[in-house]
């Protein structure tokens, strides 16, 4: 694609929007802190693996061939707790919400990352890790377990500006585990390690802390130092913190060049959160007959760096939005029909506008306004302007294309059609009223256009 302008990312550890750095080459990695599969996913969760995908999907635009990784803690405080809770072995717990979770993203429209690693599968790579950290000195052994000595660490907390920022209890830094030794609280779960004595703590026996199943994982599957690191703003303390200090106390060089956070979803009310008892779920957004791309839509109407408050009249508009911009697809589609399926080309004008607004921090709710400004532009061939809204659904990713499929009428329904054609031209119009009713009830609506009746899916 046409680049007008660099890429440009808000990243976290400059405090700034500065240009987006690859190595020498067109390969990027990318790296997203996935779900804890203790619960279903809520759609503040969701929010950042969508983001995420948009990131990808701009880095694909931008010519970079990516690799990313998402990994899936399948072993933590929460998903034990909840395994015990619920009377079953910790993978057939997390295995459940882990399906939930990627049909979630799936109907969202989410490409699944090149790599999904779980944590359970990289537990030799993190005791590799926590090795060396003891031999370094970053680390000790203390009755529970083995932790992080974070006053060994120059410079520790920069990416949460943690000198600067008033510290209540949670935020106080602190050593922090990166081995918890076996108690009665894990049941069933642990692992062999070679730390600690024998007699106290069974030869080590014991489960990592969250922040270095992140490090290891990383490490293992995309290497010292990742291009781009992703994750809610909630992780930038402690985790992306924690993340840092370990992994470069190892191996010296940068995690990450890039930083990146994405902004919560509240309820108007307040945070949304599983502690709060009011998260929403996309199986509640379907039960309340809204399509999981309605709330891919909204989530386009605020820069991923902003809060976004969450209602269900605010998913409603997005909703109507979007079948109206379906609708529109789907006439742009009929005329091009009649036009004898010219193939179109990409307008360049338009194709930069939108770059622009993507290489501006991924600015998706200019870049959705360039679409409207589009369709009612009418100074091009609808073939063109066609192609191009295509092309940009490559990065939207709203399944723009399935409005350009010609519409699977049943039978009953043509003939539902016919009949109140025949009515109308009879000037029966109570009748016509009653079929347009049963065309209703069957899913789709009718407009009189100046070329005939036209259907739609409702
Ligand atoms: P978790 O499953 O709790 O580990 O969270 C998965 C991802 O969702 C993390 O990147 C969190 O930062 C992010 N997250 C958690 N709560 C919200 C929220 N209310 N809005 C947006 N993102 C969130
Ligand atoms: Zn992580």
């Amino acid at each position: 694609m046409a680049l007008t302008s660099p890429l440009q990312i808000y990243d976290t550890l400059a405090r700034g929007v500065i240009p987006f750095r690859p190595p020498a080459g067109k390969k990027v990695t990318m790296y997203t802190c996935g779900p804890t599969v203790y619960a279903p996913a809520h759609i503040g969760n969701l929010r950042t693996f969508v983001v995420s995908d948009w990131w990808r999907r701009t880095l694909e635009w931008s010519g970079y061939q990516v690799e990313s990784a998402m990994n899936v803690t399948d072993v933590d405080d929460k998903t034990i707790k909840g395994s015990r809770e619920a009377g079953l072995p910790l993978a057939g717990f997390t295995n459940q919400y882990e399906k939930t979770f990627f049909a979630d993203l799936e109907s969202l429209n989410v490409e699944r990352s090149d790599i999904v690693p779980h944590a359970t599968e990289y537990i030799k790579n993190m005791i590799e890790m926590i090795k060396v950290l003891l031999a370094k000195d970053f680390a000790y052994q203390a009755d529970d377990g083995i932790y992080f000595r974070i006053a060994k660490v120059k410079g520790y907390g920069a990416l949460a500006q943690l000198k600067n920022q008033p510290s209540d209890d949670k935020e106080t830094p602190s050593d922090f585990a990166l081995w918890k030794f076996w108690d009665e609280a894990d049941g069933e779960v642990s692992w062999e390690a070679p730390f600690g004595d024998s007699l106290a703590n069974k030869a080590g026996k014991g489960r990592p802390g969250w922040h270095i199943e992140c490090s290891a994982m990383i490490r293992a599957v995309l290497g010292d130092t990742i291009d781009l690191h992703l994750g809610g703003t909630d992780l930038i303390f402690p985790h992306h913190t924690n993340e840092i200090a370990q992994s470069e106390a190892v191996t010296g060089q940068p995690l990450a060049r890039h930083w990146l956070h994405i902004a919560f979803v509240n309820m108007a009310g307040g945070k949304m959160a599983k502690s709060e008892g009011n998260t929403i779920t996309l199986a509640d957004i379907i039960n309340h007959g809204f399509s999981p791309l309605a709330y891919r839509y909204w989530l386009l109407s605020a820069h991923y760096r902003t809060l976004m408050n969450f209602s269900w009249d605010a998913l409603e508009s997005s909703a109507i939005a979007l079948k109206k911009l379906q609708n529109r697809i789907a006439d742009l589609t009929t005329v091009q029909h009649s036009v004898l399926d010219k193939v179109g080309t990409p307008i360049i004008e338009y194709l930069n506008k939108f770059t622009e607004a993507i290489n501006n921090d991924l600015n998706l709710p200019v870049a959705l306004s360039i679409v409207w400004e589009l369709l009612d532009d009418h100074n091009f061939a609808p073939e063109n302007t066609l192609v191009t809204i295509l092309e940009f659904d490559k990065i939207l990713g709203l399944d723009l294309i399935s409005a350009t499929q010609p519409l699977a009428i049943p039978s009953e329904v043509a003939q539902l059609l016919a009949d109140r054609e025949s009515a109308r031209g009879a000037g029966d119009f109570a009748r016509a009223d009653s079929l347009r009713q049963q065309i209703t009830t069957a899913g789709y609506t009718v407009d009189d256009t100046s070329d005939g009746p036209k259907l739609r899916k409702i």
